[in-house]
């Protein structure tokens, strides 16, 4: 447990793009929730500070040269200060950098991408019953095909990789041409145990009532099997499941259940039986599907919260991008940022300000006066802009 003083310091990023909309309504809505919350005794210490294209503007350019997006001083306060959250930033062009975000989690091993997916009551949503949907996923942040680790078609690199696969004699069974272009999927035992570890702690925590792995270890028996097969082995020797059936699904001593689904039969499982799920533990790329199929199921992005953990790090960010086309209009749906902050405010253990968050946020949408990538799609919703939506929050 977090040991959190009545006025902690907490770095933000406002970040780029519609960051510059949606942070101000995000901190003036937290603030009201805790002041109301605590009657003054706690308050939250905004320290900002700088990535993206905001950073460039603040520090320039580094002894080398280079535009500086990511400054030593960001990454330091996010570190020393513990909890963070942050805007969508832009990913540079060029300069060998490949995304902002994924430099973020790489360098501080931010190894969950956490995904809570509720649904708040008159949000326009695809399907028939999105009330049945309410999942949180965990998604491995660090490894998998996503680990960037690939080469271009005629690369030296993949001449030696075919080179040593058909010295394996691998070439003779499968297709695998001169031309072509190669990514490694690492999966490991550690880093596949720490995910589901949170996951299967999370669901205690909160009650849920089941963790499921989803993989597809029937065609990928090493990397995603073992995801699965560690997983299953997470349950039982360190939280005591025990197998039903036979396994290979078990049940924790508090009952919550342990499943495994494949990715793509669970793809179609969330939409036909949401009420199913529960908590989801998964790898990084069927989890970045999984994560932005289920937003859409529920109101879509501009409401999705999320949150990037390491064991000592949380950094609590909205999920989309930066969207240029609507910045610095007052148009973007500030939800997104601001229940991504009441999940700060839930690991912060303030409870009662984070309650008060949540009850802001489904009221202002019931009272139909909401931004305008809900209005079209609401009858009889009036729009209003992204400060006026933070507004409606906090009455
Ligand atoms: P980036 O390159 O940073 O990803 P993007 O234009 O792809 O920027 P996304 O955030 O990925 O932006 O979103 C795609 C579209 O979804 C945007 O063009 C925008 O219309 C919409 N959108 C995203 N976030 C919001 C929001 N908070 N409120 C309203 N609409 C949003
Ligand atoms: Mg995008």
């Amino acid at each position: 447990t977090l040991n959190v003083p009545n006025n902690p310091i907490i770095p933000f990023i406002e970040g780029d793009g519609i960051g510059i909309d949606i942070t101000p309504p995000m901190i003036k809505v937290v603030d009201t929730a805790v002041n109301k919350a605590y009657g003054g005794s706690r308050k939250i210490s905004w320290m900002e500070v700088f990535a993206g294209e905001k950073a460039v503007k603040v520090y320039g350019k580094d002894k080398e040269g280079k535009d500086t997006w990511l400054p030593s001083e960001t990454m330091q306060a996010v570190r020393d200060y513990v909890i963070s959250i942050k805007g969508p930033l832009t990913t540079p062009v060029g300069g060998g950098i490949r995304s902002l975000n994924v430099s973020l989690r790489q360098e501080l091993d931010l190894y969950v991408c956490l995904r809570p997916i509720q649904y708040f009551s008159g949000v326009p949503s695809p399907v028939k019953h999105p009330e049945k949907t309410d999942m949180v996923i965990f998604r491995e942040n660090t490894e998998d095909i996503y680990a960037g680790i690939e080469w271009a078609a005629g690369t030296d690199e993949v001449e030696k990789v075919i080179t040593f696969l058909s010295d394996m004699g691998m070439r003779k069974k499968i297709r695998f041409p001169e031309s072509s272009a190669i990514g490694i999927k690492p999966v490991s035992i550690d880093g596949s145990q720490r995910l589901v570890r949170k996951a299967i702690q999370y669901a205690i925590d909160n009650n849920r009532k089941s963790v499921t792995i989803a993989h597809k270890g029937n065609i990928m028996k090493f990397t995603e099997g073992g995801f699965r097969d560690w997983g299953y082995e997470v349950a039982k020797q360190e939280f005591g499941a025990v197998e039903i059936d036979g396994g290979p699904w078990c049940k924790l001593p508090n009952g919550i259940i342990i499943k495994d689904c494949i990715a793509d039969a669970f793809l179609q499982e969330i939409l036909l039986h949401p009420q199913d799920y529960d908590v989801v533990a998964t790898l990084n790329l069927n989890g970045d599907y999984v994560s932005d199929a289920l937003a859409a199921q529920v109101g879509g992005i501009g409401i999705a919260p999320g949150a990037n953990l390491s064991d000592t790090v949380a950094m609590f960010e909205a999920t989309h991008g930066t969207a240029p086309k609507i910045a610095g209009k007052n148009i973007a749906n500030p939800s997104s940022l601001i229940l991504s902050a009441e999940m700060m405010l839930r690991h912060l253990g303030w409870t009662e300000a984070a309650d008060l968050v949540l009850k802001g946020v489904a009221n202002a949408i019931i009272s139909k006066r909401v931004t305008s990538d809900f209005s079209t799609q609401m009858e009889g919703a009036t729009q209003v802009g992204t400060a006026e939506f933070g507004d409606e929050i906090i009455a």
